[in-house]
């Protein structure tokens, strides 16, 4: 049996999700757009998950707009922002640990005359408000911070980060895809402008997500077409994801809190046996600001890889790091802005906890790790045994 501890990468849809998306793929097959019944009765579910997932982060209706997913939100965000803001001046700030969709957007938003401060983080990951404060300039436009790093898992100040911007008036936009259904996220508390979300991070289908856009923001749409999601958002929408996301959140709403409780016993029995069993490994990422599915480890003198494919060969499915960038050679750009040594970077492993883990799969992980790691260093000319 395959033992998968790799939910950040990817969650399977939550069987009751499944269910409540089959009607939308034939029965009730109508486009929102259309004025008839079937139109009508497509309208009115919209509408309804709309708010579901409104209410799940405490936001208001009109403020979800759905897109195909996180990279698109991402998108929509902070182009979207940057282009119709450009009068208001052309400087955003984003973190070095952003998602690499952040950092690509960052890029591209050069050719347009915007220029990006990357604003460092500590050895945990976390970013500082000192640091954002001394970036600030009075061309700054848009702060973008995810809300918890999808690889190693450290949380950032959120509130703090929101109410700064509030205070300076500069948008505040977060990716909370790593947060979502392990943090209960608050945008009016926490002071958050522009906000991205995907359905598949709370076990709904992907390819679909929403930006969250606080009322009062104005951003340009990317997609040019039927004017739908109040023209921020062309296309026919996706009805089944959409509904299946709702699904997605009303389950969330309900199971999280036991949830989590269950992933910290997880995530403290692999970090403390993991340490405790395995010589000169480490715990990557914040120690207690951390997200409660997350152990990402180092280990000295082996590379995650060699790691990950003998874990492979056992049946457990484990991660290195990031799988947008997984296929490239660079060790992840995350583990470098820690200040780790690209060996130290490539010796990494990271695991994550989910809705469908089991004891049995920690067992697994916390017997056959230790063996892995001995076999791997004897063969390793980079590792010295003191
Ligand atoms: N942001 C974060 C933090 C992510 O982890 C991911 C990948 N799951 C994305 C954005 C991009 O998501 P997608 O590939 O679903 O668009």
């Amino acid at each position: 049996m395959n033992k998968y501890l790799d939910y950040q990468s990817s969650k399977p849809v939550d069987p009751r999700v499944v269910k409540a998306i089959i009607p939308y793929l034939h029965d009730k097959f109508g486009n929102p757009s259309s004025l008839h019944k079937t139109g009508d009765d497509a309208t009115e579910i919209l509408e309804e998950s709309r708010q579901t997932i409104a209410g799940f982060i405490n936001a208001d209706k009109d403020e979800i707009i759905f897109t195909s997913g996180a990279t698109e939100s991402n998108n929509l965000g902070i182009i979207g922002f940057a282009l119709r803001n450009k009068e208001k001046g052309n400087h955003i700030i984003i973190s070095e640990i952003e998602h690499i969709s952040i950092h690509n957007i960052a890029k591209y938003l050069g050719k347009f005359g915007f220029t990006v401060s990357k604003v460092p983080v500590d050895q945990y990951g976390r970013v500082s408000l000192k640091k954002i404060k001394e970036r600030i300039t009075d061309k700054t436009i848009l702060i973008s911070i995810g809300y918890a790093n999808n690889e190693i898992g450290t949380i950032q100040p959120i509130s703090e980060i929101g109410k700064l911007c509030r205070e300076k008036n500069i948008t505040f936009h977060t990716d909370a895809v790593a947060a979502e259904g392990l943090i209960p996220i608050d945008v009016k508390k926490d002071n958050i402008d522009l906000m991205t979300l995907s359905s598949n991070d709370i076990y709904g289908p992907k390819g679909i997500g929403i930006l969250y856009v606080r009322k009062g923001i104005r951003i340009n749409s990317l997609m040019i077409g039927g004017g739908q999601e109040r023209g921020l958002r062309s296309g026919t929408e996706n009805m089944p994801g959409i509904v299946g996301m709702a699904k997605a959140v009303d389950i969330m709403e309900k199971k999280m809190k036991d949830e989590v409780k269950r992933f910290i016993d997880y995530r403290d029995q692999l970090v403390k046996n993991i340490l405790e069993k395995i010589p000169k490994s480490y715990l990557n990422g914040h120690p207690v600001d951390r997200l409660p599915n997350n152990a990402h480890f180092r280990f000295d003198g082996i590379e995650g890889e060699s790691l990950l494919l003998l874990m492979k060969d056992k049946g457990i499915s484990v991660s290195t790091g990031s799988a947008c960038s997984s296929k490239t050679l660079e060790p992840s750009h995350t583990l470098i802005a820690l200040g780790l040594l690209h060996e130290e970077a490539h010796g990494s492993l990271q695991l994550t906890c989910g809705r469908f883990t089991g004891q049995e799969d920690i067992d697994a992980v916390v017997n056959a790790l230790p063996g892995m790691v001995k076999r791997l260093r004897k063969l390793s000319p980079l590792y010295v045994e003191e």
